[in-house]
């Protein structure tokens, strides 16, 4: 095998653990030695369409010439320096590209190297702003069930309670206040909101805020709801007078449709307090989040004691990530991704339609680059990754979801692949 032998799968059994899995897992994962364009070549030298995009991340996907270049340019000046004291060019031209994005009024930036530690981070935000107030009472999130927001405390803490780690960590995980998720669907879920409504009338003065996934909801199961919630949450925020936080960490950057799923509303862009991004940020490459705020919450927490935003990660705006990030956001400037992206709903839309059919189908959900298939039953994931591999596709299900978020390069043809195979798997009767 190229570049990966037996006895390297051997050592990957004992020694490397893999997310969510067990050491020496019945499926061992698949070995990939290269990755170009949408695909990843497998140590055999089998090529798979990629279905995955990296959990949300390579946008552009593999081996992209402007993010190659824009990464060895940067490495061979300077590839990290401590951010304490010191600032460099690369933090500075992403900060610039990033305003040029955010919805308005979001110019106050901080640099990190996960998902789940922006999601710390703007929870920690959200903290010292009301201690800096006064408010010490003001701890808890409110927060919709169904989400995923990383796997780190405070993050697992406004996960699903059921689906999350709440039970594994009871005690330790801090306890907050969930209220039902808007049904999926486009028709805004009055029921949802008036849940949301009592909760920050009968806890506002202890809600620090209000945490949510705006429009899909991704590890959680991967669903969809009516945009124009987020209006309304944005009103019961004010109205309570408490933080609104979106968690873009999945959506962002595209992968809805809009640059950022927050754009969605009819009634125009509903611009939170603290919003967190991620994944698609560093395209792939490198690890590289980011919580972003207002003015007012910055002015506040450094208003406050001890007069300092309290967080400091070694690898904090990372100069590699930085740059990659950078050529990235100047990717996405081009404004290709607008056409890429309706084209892969148009497509999915159409080819994943079908499965309705099937009587192991309970629903299916498109929005911009993601097409979701739930099944009436949990599937069985490694067995069906293998047959997916058979068929020339990288797709991971879990639980009863069977879904795609593809590069938004990807051609119709590739596209077809995978929505072929899912189409097979799902029990869709031939036409
Ligand atoms: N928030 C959302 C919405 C996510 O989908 C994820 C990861 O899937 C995270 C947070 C955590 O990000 P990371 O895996 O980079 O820590």
């Amino acid at each position: 095998m190229k570049g990966f032998t037996p006895e390297d799968a051997a050592f990957d059994r004992r020694h490397l653990w893999h997310p969510y899995a067990r050491m020496n897992a019945a499926a061992p994962p698949q070995p990939v030695v290269a990755a170009y364009g949408v695909y990843l070549e497998l140590a055999d030298g089998r090529r798979l369409v990629d279905g995955m995009s990296s959990w949300w991340a390579a946008i552009h996907g593999y081996n992209h010439p402007a993010l190659n270049a824009a990464l060895t340019a940067q490495m061979e000046r300077m590839s990290h320096v401590m951010f304490g004291g010191l600032t460099h060019p690369a933090a500075v031209g992403l900060g610039q590209r990033l305003l040029r994005v955010l919805p308005a009024g979001l110019d106050r930036i901080f640099f990190c190297d996960s998902g789940s530690v922006a999601v710390e981070v703007a929870i920690k935000m959200a903290l010292q702003y009301w201690q800096a107030r006064g408010e010490t009472s003001r701890t808890r999130l409110v927060t919709i069930r169904r989400g995923y927001h990383g796997d780190t405390f405070a993050a697992m803490s406004v996960c699903d309670p059921d689906t999350g780690m709440h039970h594994l960590f009871r005690g330790v995980v801090p306890q907050q206040l969930f209220v039902r998720a808007p049904e999926c669907g486009e028709k805004l879920d009055k029921a949802a909101v008036a849940e949301a409504e009592a909760a920050l009338a009968k806890c506002g003065s202890e809600i620090a805020a209000v945490i949510v996934e705006p429009v899909v909801q991704g590890a959680g199961g991967m669903r969809i709801y009516a945009a124009d919630y987020l209006t309304r949450l944005r009103e019961l925020c004010d109205r309570y007078e408490t933080l609104l936080i979106f968690d873009e960490i999945a959506t962002g950057f595209g992968r809805t449709g809009r640059m950022f799923a927050c754009e969605h509303p009819a009634g125009g862009v509903v611009t939170p307090d603290l919003m967190c991004i991620g994944k698609a940020l560093g395209a792939g490459y490198l690890a590289l989040a980011a919580t972003v705020t207002n003015a007012r919450v910055a002015g506040t927490i450094e208003a406050g004691e001890p007069g300092v935003f309290m967080h400091g990660p070694t690898y904090m705006a990372n100069p590699l990530a930085c740059a990659v990030a950078s050529a990235n956001l100047d990717l996405l400037a081009g404004g290709g991704w607008r056409t890429q992206v309706a084209a892969i709903e148009a497509q999915l839309r159409h080819e994943l339609e079908p499965c309705r059919v099937s009587k192991r189908v309970r629903d299916v959900r498109v929005k911009g680059a993601i097409g979701v298939v739930e099944m009436r039953e949990a599937v069985d994931v490694g067995g069906l990754c293998r047959r997916f591999v058979e068929r020339g596709v990288w797709i991971r299900p879990f639980l009863n979801l069977i879904y795609v978020m593809p590069p938004y390069i990807i051609a119709e043809e590739k596209l077809s692949m995978l929505t072929d195979a899912i189409v097979e798997v799902s029990g869709t009767p031939h036409k």
